[in-house]
């Protein structure tokens, strides 16, 4: 289940040259699905491009450098996204992650960024948007569920990497 905080957008397109692409920041929220895709992608290994691989809860981070997402290129552009590698929350913008409740079933919560400049502008949003993040967002939770099961077996990350 995904919980949204703050008020409902009807309009937005992100438009990353008007901010400098605010939201690729370092340490960006990736599943072990996203480092698997990442990795048979690019050829990086988890530990080139996660602050955080050996992390037990399956919520990994992705590194930066300058404060920026490390596959932020000059031009602003993401050097994943022509390639279909974006991480599941890379694509729930203009949303940020806000946090898990670790019920029964998980809940994922997000909110908008702050200061997104094309929030209230941009492309009218219709229902399928909120069907799309509700989808992405529940993926970016079975991620978590599959990693906090496969390791409660005693799978090590490379294990799980290889299984999921
Ligand atoms: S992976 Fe791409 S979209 Fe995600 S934070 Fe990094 S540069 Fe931005
Ligand atoms: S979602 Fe908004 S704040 Fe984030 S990169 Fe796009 S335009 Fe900028």
């Amino acid at each position: 289940m995904v919980l949204v905080y703050g008020e409902p957008i009807t309009r937005w397109s992100c438009m990353f040259t008007e901010c400098s692409a605010r939201c690729c920041r370092a340490g960006r929220e990736a599943t072990i699905r996203d480092v698997k895709r990442i990795s048979e992608g690019t050829g990086l290994k988890a530990e080139d491009f996660l602050e955080n691989h050996q992390d037990r809860g399956g919520l990994f981070h992705l590194k930066g450098r300058g404060g920026r997402c490390i596959f932020l290129g000059d031009d602003l552009r993401c050097s994943l996204h022509e390639k279909g590698l974006k991480p599941i929350f890379c694509q729930m913008y203009p949303f940020k992650f806000k946090g898990i409740i670790y019920a029964d079933d998980l809940v994922l919560k997000v909110e908008a960024t702050k200061d997104c400049p094309t929030i209230g502008k941009g492309d009218v949003l219709t229902e399928d948007f909120e069907i799309a993040i509700e989808s992405l967002g529940n993926r970016f939770l079975k991620d978590i569920e599959d990693f906090i099961r496969l390791r409660s077996q005693g799978l090590s990350f490379d294990e799980i990497l290889a299984k999921v």
